[in-house]
């Protein structure tokens, strides 16, 4: 089995600036990609993002500030990449569904799906809403068959489109979903989607006409018409990897381990019209489908209709790198719903950032500066040692191997608990060894360096763990101790030598006192 991972968040729809609810998918997706690149190898992941740029809501989106769609959507498309840049995200592709490639490769797809016999062509008759261009059930609208958001009534329209056969392998998908070869996790989203497959399924109307909308991608056998916005869209997934290595070498090679992080609320279109969409094509299926819930911010949704919310850039901007991705990794449960509060964000700045993991490594490095001249005096004592040491020692053995299988199974406020159960161990050693008070006895200075040294081992492995997790601050600490990523790597007691010079400190998160105003 190929051990290749394709990582990939849904492709945003940008009709609206990114928020912090889109930031949380991107985040999460790139600390996974991460911890896998450390796992597997850099070589062995790709990481996918992008914009999903046509439909209708793109094309009012762009008529409301005066442009062309295409001028619109080059401007949201830099702003998402710009913003998730700015959240030092690590995107191997950035995906534009306006890319002549993609464009080009769904058209292909249409055309393979075509001659392998599972698109057809029907009349459709339902209610259509002229104002909001789209179709309606009449349980969607109100008495006397009136639009909800226009309050008139809709009409009754037939007109041809191309549907696809999806009913067709229910069966197929809900088998795979069942045995876990397609894996939707947490499970309860698993069970929401075979509910979704227990009844049979209308097929998929796949595209839409060009008198009613010509931004999309044409249909390769019907110039009179363009592809459906989200077929369109998932097919983002695929092309750009398959561009840069060739369809079949990508299907048998990274795309069977795809692991795509998604929102809740798409979770039918990923698990019920995604998997048909691919075999229809002849194609296999993804691996994992990890779902996440919503932020909430002051009790509602964080989402671009709101208002709620604040640019992702912001927090950078105000509190330091990796701040909002610490804190939302660390306190929402990857699959539920979490809250966002910027009070609750200060408060764990403040404990976490400032005294535990700050404070530390300022008091540690202060000290091998006033005490050792910067130069390390001894080894660390993985094993040996008394019994403040073999605490210490312990509570650092393996951490870097649970906290990588923690992020594998996309538990990442419990591996941010693990190494902040590390920090503690380090904090409570400098408090119980009291290195200070026996720096005042020069005959004690040995045992002063064997403590230092135990905790720049402790420093300098914390640091590398939380990589994922704070890049921006893990290579900072890294730089203060002076090693290079190969000993960052290594095992408690086996990285840092004697001899060995560290940096003074600097303040890498200094207290927030009272709550930043806007
Ligand atoms: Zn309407």
């Amino acid at each position: 089995m190929s051990d290749r991972i394709h990582i990939t968040t849904a492709i945003f729809y940008c009709n609206g600036a990114p928020h912090v609810g889109s930031a949380y998918e991107a985040l999460a997706a790139d600390v996974f990609a991460r911890a896998m690149r450390r796992r597997h190898g850099a070589d062995h992941v790709s990481f996918l993002s992008g914009t999903d740029e046509h439909g209708d809501k793109i094309r009012r989106a762009a008529l409301a500030e005066a442009l062309a769609p295409k001028a619109y959507t080059d401007k949201m498309s830099a702003l998402f990449r710009d913003v998730f840049a700015g959240l030092n995200t690590t995107f191997d592709y950035w995906v534009r569904t306006t890319d002549a490639g993609h464009e080009k490769f769904v058209q292909e797809m249409l055309t393979r799906t075509n001659q392998r016999g599972d698109i057809y062509f029907r009349d459709y008759e339902g209610l259509y809403c002229v104002d909001c261009e789209r179709f309606y059930t009449e349980k969607e609208l109100l008495p006397g068959n009136v639009c909800p958001a226009h309050n008139r009534p809709v009409e009754l329209i037939s007109e041809g489109n191309y549907f696809l056969r999806i009913d067709k392998y229910r069966d197929e998908v809900r088998k795979k979903i069942e045995s876990d070869e397609l894996r939707i996790r947490p499970v309860r989203y698993k069970n929401e989607a075979l509910n979704m497959l227990a009844e049979p399924l209308a097929d998929l109307c796949i595209s839409r006409p060009k008198t009613r909308l010509d931004w999309g991608i044409e249909i390769p056998f019907d110039n009179r018409y363009v592809a459906y916005v989200w077929y369109d869209a998932f097919w983002a997934y695929v092309s750009a990897p398959a561009a840069r290595l060739g369809l079949d070498e990508f299907m048998a090679g990274a795309w069977p381990h795809t692991e795509h992080f998604i929102g809740k609320d798409i979770l039918k279109t990923h698990a019920v019209y995604w998997p048909p969409i691919l075999l229809a094509a002849g194609l296999p299926l993804p691996r994992h489908l990890n779902v996440h819930g919503w932020l909430n911010f002051g009790g509602s949704r964080m989402s671009k209709s709101s208002g709620n919310v604040r640019d992702p850039l912001y927090y950078e901007t105000v509190f330091g790198p990796d701040v909002l991705r610490y804190f939302v990794m660390r306190e929402v449960v990857y699959g539920l719903d979490g809250d966002f509060s910027e009070e609750r964000l200060i408060e764990r700045y403040n404990a976490d950032l400032a005294n535990d993991l700050g404070n530390l490594t300022s008091r540690v490095l202060a000290m091998t500066q006033r005490y050792l001249g910067g130069a390390l005096t001894a080894c660390a004592t993985a094993a040996g040692g008394d019994d403040q040491d073999r605490t210490l020692a312990q509570a650092l053995h393996g951490l870097a191997g649970r906290v990588s299988d923690l992020a594998a199974e996309l538990a990442f406020n419990r591996a941010l608990e693990a190494i902040w159960q590390s920090l503690d161990a380090a904090n409570k050693y400098v408090a119980a060894t009291a290195p200070f008070t026996l720096a005042k006895d020069p005959a004690k200075l040995p045992r002063v360096g064997a403590i230092l040294a135990n905790l720049i081992e402790a420093l300098r492995v914390i640091a590398d763990t939380l990589e994922p997790f704070m890049p921006v601050t893990s290579g900072k600490i890294l730089a203060l101790l002076n090693v290079d990523a190969a000993t960052a790597h290594q095992p408690f007691g086996e990285g840092i030598k004697p001899g060995h010079k560290v940096n003074p400190p600097v303040a890498l998160f200094p207290r927030i006192e009272k709550p930043q105003s806007a």
